[in-house]
């Protein structure tokens, strides 16, 4: 089992905003957004995975980071 470094809280993980180099606020983890993400697979969160289906099964955990500064939303997968 793979662990998120971010979800156990061992490590802070600084991600930094692509278009304003700002330091991203982690919010959780995008599943606790999205309970039933199949429904959401027609808007534009598969490019938020690389257009990888196979991202949203594996054990990567996928977190959701905003940027307070230019209010850009992104989404990254936390290696265990
Ligand atoms: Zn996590
Ligand atoms: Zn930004």
């Amino acid at each position: 089992m793979e662990v998120c470094p971010l979800c156990n809280g061992f490590e802070t993980v600084t991600i930094e905003c692509s278009g304003c180099s700002s330091i991203l606020e982690d919010q959780g983890k995008i599943t606790d957004y999205f309970d039933d993400y199949s429904a959401y697979m027609d808007i534009d969160i598969m490019k938020l995975f690389d257009g990888d289906p196979q991202s949203l099964e594996s054990k990567a955990c996928l977190h959701y980071f905003y940027c307070a500064n230019c209010q850009q939303e992104e989404t990254r997968a936390m290696k265990g």
